[in-house]
Formats: structure tokens, C-alpha cells, sequence
């Protein structure tokens, strides 16, 4: 996450709430990849890959694990406590009366993306909320009254908050060390925390509104984030990934019925990039990800990946606390610098350089963990009573090294 103070950039007359030039991307009517609109099945959130860890369908060793993975490292269970804690202030009441607010969708679209950065966010974008994006019933194993809750959800708008998971740590962890999932959920906290005020500002503005965060969502994050021109799919599973921060950042969403302009997607020919590249596909260590060509699941043109291996991986990780090697290794992932800035102009514009730059990104050992870099502490709490413990099994602490 960045600290920066906001400008309002001016292009052509147009104002621009966002830090990244995101008005020099090209604009489609549709997402790159195909969404078959009228097959694309409502969700169940029961079904996804960590709720079906935690009830044993991938065996007992990940059921074991499920309920402690994030808290078992405790910068990454304090982040965890933080989105729990927000659950409670999701939704609310709507004042009485709407707010005298100037009849123009188009305004109010730039200044709640003013106010999601004034607020710190990294990135926003706003589109219909797709019904497909809406889950069918809700899951929470720790609460029974939640769990199997049909979700009854009909805002027409979606604002999507990105924050990025940071570029140092990113830099100098090897992805499945004891610091990922610290970086997850600094990024769930801290957009669910400013998804949490745009909501509730919102309905202080007289407009029903409800913030979507993990541990609390009615809403399945990435079309939202293909619609509201945040990315393309990439060969990551079910990730989208955007042309400033590549796939190192979490999402929180605001749905709501204030009227909004919306956001375009974006092409910056990822689907090219991404068919050349498959370096994620090859660094995975649980072989969760795929070297092969996009198939049709569930009505979306998507790479094929295991969700039982990723969720292995990430739940099961013994070695360290989630994992997230396929961002880490990811040739978008590259810090917000002019170079990398020109770099990123010339893959959206020139195909010619794609093989090039994955070729030089390698030969130039982006990816490769910096241990001498780590800041964070490799501490484990092995029985879940709160006693940290230095995990036997670690990445190597800078003092160990000298
Ligand atoms: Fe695409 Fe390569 Fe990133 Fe994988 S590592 S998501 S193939 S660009």
C-alpha cells in the first residue's frame, strides 16, 4: 500500500482520481476471455476450495490444518482477527433521507474513487454487478446461523478496491516461506477496512450499500474485477491479474444502488503473454497450475488449474504459512518504478517484445527469493494455545546468516 497524496490528474480535460495511468490502457467492450453470460452458474461458497478443505474433501490432513493455517504465524492471525472483526460493520442503516448530490453518475464515480484512495486504496474500478458474481448461499463453519445462509444480494453497482501486497516483502520472501500469508491478509484487512467506510458512507449519503471482504463476502471477486477494468485472466487458477501490480494485491467490494458511471475492462494482451510465458505454471510447488491452453469451466475461458493441489499448498503447508510462489515469481510483479512503468507501456503495446522481456526476466533473476531482505519474524504457534515457538522447519532469519 502506498502513502501518497492524491492529485487530481488532468488528461485532455478529463479528471483522473487514480495513481496508475489507468487512462492509457486500452479499453474493450468485454473481457478478454470469454464470459458465456447465461451459463455462468451462481456459486455456492460452501464449495469453494478452503470450506471444502475444512469439511475433509481433500483429506484429513488438510481438515486438520484448515482452522489454523493463517493464525498458526501471528502477524498474519492478527491481520486474519482484524477482517473478522469487520464482519460486524458491513452493513447498516441507510439515512432517511438521500443527500443533495449532484445528478451526474460520472462525478460520483471520480469522487468515490477519490475517496477509496484518500482512504489509501491502491486501485478501484466500478461495474454492474454481474447476478453470476452474486454467491447463492453463504459459508462460516465458526458461525451456524451464517452458514448455508441463502444470500439475498440485488445492488446494481460493484466498486472494487485493490491493495497491493507490497513489493519489498514480495521481493525478498521465496512465496511459501512464513510471511504469506501476512501478505494476504494485510491486503483483505486493509481493503475490507476502507470498503467498510465507502459503504458506510454511502448509506449516510442516503444509498443502501454493503462492503464485501474476506471471511465476508456475497460476492465472487474476480469477474467483478474483469468488468470493472482491473484486469485480465491470467494462467493462475481463478486470478486476475493487472497491468501495475500483476497478481501481487487483494480485493475487497462495495456493492450498492448509487447511481455510478462504470469502468470498461481492459486488453494490455496478457492473454498473450500469458499463453508464452507459464512461469508460475513451472515454479509452483504443489503443482497446482498448468502449462496447457485455456478450456470452458463453469461457462468462463479460464487456465486450468488443480483447486485441491492450490488449496494443498497453501492450507497444507508445513514448510512455512500459505503460499503465494506463482505472485511472487509472476514477471508483472515488479516494483512501481519509470523503468518498470516503461517496460509494462512496451509489453501492453508490443507484442514482439513479450518473449523477449519473459526471456530477460529470468536471465535477470526476477523471482528469485532475497533472503538477506526478510524483516519479518518465522515464528509458529505449533498447538493453537498462543505459545510461538521457532518453527523447525523455516526459510533462514537474517541474523542466522551471518
Ligand atoms: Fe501469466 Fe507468466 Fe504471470 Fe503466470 S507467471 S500469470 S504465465 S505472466
Amino acid at each position: 500500500m502506498k502513502a501518497y497524496d492524491i492529485k487530481v490528474r488532468t488528461v485532455r480535460g478529463r479528471r483522473y482520481a487514480d495513481p496508475y495511468p489507468v487512462e492509457r490502457l486500452k479499453r474493450v467492450d468485454r473481457p478478454t476471455t470469454i464470459i458465456r453470460d447465461d451459463d455462468v452458474p451462481r456459486i455456492d461458497e460452501r464449495e469453494q476450495g478452503f470450506n471444502r478443505a475444512g469439511r475433509g474433501d481433500f483429506g484429513p490432513h488438510l481438515k486438520e490444518q484448515r482452522p489454523r493455517f493463517v493464525k498458526k504465524q501471528p502477524l498474519s492471525g492478527a491481520a486474519m482477527q482484524m477482517s473478522l472483526l469487520l464482519k460486524g460493520v458491513v452493513d447498516g442503516l441507510v439515512a432517511a433521507r438521500k443527500a443533495p448530490l449532484p445528478d451526474d453518475p460520472e462525478f460520483m464515480a471520480f469522487h468515490i474513487k477519490e475517496t477509496a484512495y484518500f482512504l489509501r486504496a491502491d486501485l478501484v474500478g466500478i461495474c454492474e454487478l454481474p447476478p453470476y458474481a452474486v454467491y447463492t448461499h453463504s459459508a462460516d463453519a465458526r458461525d451456524p446461523e451464517l452458514d448455508g445462509k441463502p444470500v439475498e444480494l440485488n445492488h446494481r453497482y460493484a466498486i472494487a478496491i485493490l491493495i497491493d501486497q507490497d513489493w519489498h516483502t514480495a521481493r525478498a520472501t521465496t512465496g511459501s516461506d512464513w510471511i504469506s500469508n501476512a501478505m494476504s491478509f494485510m491486503s483483505y484487512s486493509t481493503s475490507g477496512f476502507i470498503a467498510c467506510i465507502v459503504a458506510d458512507y454511502i448509506r449516510r449519503l442516503g444509498y443502501p450499500a454493503r462492503a464485501h471482504h474476506a471471511m465476508n463476502y456475497q460476492v465472487v471477486v474476480p469477474p467483478i474485477l474483469l468488468w470493472a477494468g482491473l484486469g485480465e485472466m491470467c494462467r493462475i487458477g481463478d486470478i486476475v491479474l493487472n497491468p501495475f501490480l500483476g497478481p501481487r494485491f487483494k480485493a475487497a467490494v462495495v456493492t450498492t444502488d448509487l447511481p455510478l458511471a462504470v469502468d470498461k475492462p481492459i486488453d494490455f494482451g496478457l492473454q498473450d503473454f500469458c499463453s508464452r510465458c507459464k512461469k508460475c505454471a513451472r515454479a509452483c510447488p504443489g503443482g497446482a497450475l498448468s502449462a496447457e491452453d485455456k478450456v470452458i469451466y463453469n461457462g468462463y475461458e479460464k487456465w486450468p488449474a488443480s483447486v485441491a493441489k492450490c488449496v494443498g499448498m497453501r492450507a497444507g503447508n508445513m514448510k512455512g504459512s500459505g503460499c503465494g510462489t506463482c505472485i511472487k515469481v509472476c514477471p508483472w510483479n515488479k516494483p512501481d518504478t519509470l523503468l518498470h512503468r516503461a517496460v509494462g507501456w512496451t509489453m501492453r503495446h508490443v507484442p514482439l517484445a513479450r518473449p523477449i522481456a519473459i526471456w530477460a526476466d529470468d536471465r535477470m533473476g526476477y523471482g528469485r527469493p532475497h533472503p538477506e531482505e526478510q524483516w519479518w519474524l518465522d515464528l509458529e504457534d505449533v498447538k493453537g494455545n498462543g505459545v510461538l515457538t521457532v518453527p523447525a522447519r523455516k526459510s533462514r532469519t537474517r541474523h542466522e546468516r551471518r
